[in-house]
């Protein structure tokens, strides 16, 4: 059952009993009608909607759904292809999965008012390897589609014909980055590439304009040609309008998958009223509040936010409105929208070499500074917590971090920065008393070393 302070509207059917992911379930809740509205309406109209509706792309940075369309090369006499990235690799982060899981057709809905709306005729859902029961459900969803005349040739009877193909990554963290998982579609090694010139708008998939949406974005695209842009523009607030999907993990009593309206509750409300808490006896000690990349949060920090009219606001953790401004206002980002909240009992240094394992794994290994540096985090942590730290070693890591961000050819640099630079910089005492008290090994499954 959903949370009285939720907002649903991607999940308004999702957990409803005998919700199932066919396609006879779905025309039962009035599926596909918004598709058979729209290919009634100028393609250009449906543009519009979307860049009236201020809808932010939904896998991590936030840029404007419509602006991103707007710059689609349409001159070229090129085909454009449509890519939708269900390859939801960040830590934290399983909503897209639950959507196509649970609601594929919903999906596929929000693909082909899309690809009506931008002209395409090709669109590809690349997801990840390590989702093959995923993938699966999408094969026979489309199938059923394209048998009901909702893909395929002449769609809903009219003229405008497009299909979709389900392509399967390998399972690297790197494909999520849109060029990398162009590179990835073509068959070759997923090196991301470097803008400029390679703006997927402009030369994305086989040199063609390209537009890359994330799996939530476009099932938001359905409501947006529903409702209208100016409707949805109404929901949320004014920079961050819409509702917003969020995945809960780690100590709290009630992890899990929530909609929201964007900013219109706080990270307080979220954990303490919806997630039931900290566990029995345990206190909240540190969140990471937009998948494992964005900088982690002290719950006993303060936030000072300069308004425009020149008051300050004194924010702790509690009060910081669920939307990518205010995240971004505190010093970190709203990103993909998985929560990891971490309790008294976790060990930051040893929760870091967790994630510096984790990048060190994923870097492509293209450029230098992301190759070298993500390997020396993963060995200094690694390093310490099998009983060998040292007083110093904060400021090492900080120091290797330091060099990777801003130096390397795709945001990645950042991404595995972010984690290091944070940690340290909030919990150095922490990172001190780890060396100061010589800790003695821990197993060597506590980590991995490779
Ligand atoms: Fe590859 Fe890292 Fe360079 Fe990105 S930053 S291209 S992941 S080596």
């Amino acid at each position: 059952m959903p949370h009285p302070l939720e907002r649903r509207v991607i999940f308004q059917h999702i957990d409803e009993p005998g919700y199932s992911p066919d396609l006879a379930c779905y025309l039962r809740q009035g599926g596909y009608a918004v598709l058979r509205k729209s290919v009634q309406r100028p393609p250009a109209e449906l543009i519009d909607e979307v860049k009236r509706s201020g809808l932010r792309g939904r896998g991590g940075a936030g840029f404007l759904c419509g602006l991103k369309w707007n710059l689609v090369d349409r001159k070229s006499g090129k085909p454009i292809y449509l890519i939708v990235n269900a390859d939801e690799s960040e830590p934290g982060t399983f909503k897209d999965r639950y959507i196509i899981h649970q609601d594929p057709h919903q999906l596929i809905e929000g693909i082909m008012i899309s690809c009506y709306a931008n002209n395409v005729k090709q669109a590809y859902i690349y997801i990840r390897g390590e989702f093959p029961h995923g993938a699966r459900i999408l094969e026979t969803a489309i199938a059923e589609a394209r048998a009901a005349n909702f893909v395929g040739p002449n769609i809903c009877g009219g003229a405008y014909s497009c299909e979709i193909y389900v392509h399967r990554g390998a399972g690297a963290y790197i494909c999520g980055e849109e060029t990398g998982l162009i590179e990835s579609l073509e068959g070759k090694r997923p090196y991301p590439r470097i803008k400029p010139p390679f703006f997927p708008a402009v030369l994305g998939l086989y040199q063609c304009p390209t537009i890359v949406n994330n799996v939530e974005t476009l099932c938001h695209v359905k409501h947006i040609a529903d409702i209208g842009g100016g409707a949805y523009a109404g929901i949320g607030t004014p920079n961050n309008t819409g509702t917003r999907l969020i995945g809960v993990s780690g100590h709290v009593q009630r992890p899990g998958y929530f909609e929201f309206e964007s900013g219109k509750i706080t990270l307080g409300r979220l954990l303490h009223e919806v997630c039931g808490g900290p566990l029995p006896g345990r206190k909240f000690k540190a969140i990471i509040p937009g998948g494992s990349s964005s900088k982690i949060l002290r719950c006993d920090e303060r936030f000072k936010i300069k308004q425009k009219d020149g008051t300050v606001l004194d924010w702790g953790y509690e009060d910081i409105p669920l939307d990518f401004d205010s995240f971004a206002a505190c010093g970190t980002m709203g990103g993909s929208g998985g929560v990891i909240v971490m309790d008294d009992r976790v060990n930051l240094v040893e929760a870091l070499g967790n994630l510096n394992a984790f990048y060190a794994h994923e870097s492509c290994g293209q450029c230098t500074p992301c190759r070298e540096g993500s390997l020396w985090m993963k060995k200094i942590t690694a390093r310490m917590v099998h009983g060998e730290a040292r007083v110093e070693d904060g400021e090492l890591l900080k120091n290797v971090a330091d060099q990777i961000a801003g130096r390397t050819v795709c945001p990645f640099g950042e991404a595995c920065s972010w984690p290091t630079q944070s940690f340290v910089q909030k919990f150095g005492d922490e990172f001190k008393a780890y060396a100061e008290t010589k800790r003695q090994p821990r197993p060597v499954d506590a980590l991995t070393l490779v």
